[in-house]
């Protein structure tokens, strides 16, 4: 996996309390059972916090337990729809009816 994966930074006031970092991806909504599929991370919005790993301002050095270590919400961009269940949703039908 050798993606690039575009760096946005947030616009500072409005998002102060932004904690983490967002992930903004595209892919296939399954609309049955309403879950995503990701495709393709768009990109990371940056909460240019020294305290979330996820941002680009957080040291490397850091051993802290304490900072954010994942996304704190994805942002779900449709870019095309399927009117069926999921993988996930479909798999776990079936083992059910067994
Ligand atoms: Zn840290
Ligand atoms: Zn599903």
């Amino acid at each position: 996996m050798c993606q690039q994966v575009a760096y946005v930074a947030l616009p500072a006031p409005t998002h102060s309390r932004q904690l983490t970092s967002i992930l903004s991806s595209e892919g296939t909504r399954w609309t049955k059972c309403g879950h995503f599929q990701r495709h393709l991370v768009v990109a990371i919005m940056d909460c240019s916090s020294s305290r979330c790993e996820r941002s680009l301002r957080h040291p490397s050095t850091c051993r802290s337990q304490s900072c954010h270590k994942n996304f704190g919400q994805e942002v779900q961009k449709d870019i095309d729809a399927v009117d069926e269940y999921c993988w996930a949703c479909r798999a776990a039908a079936a083992k059910r009816q067994r």
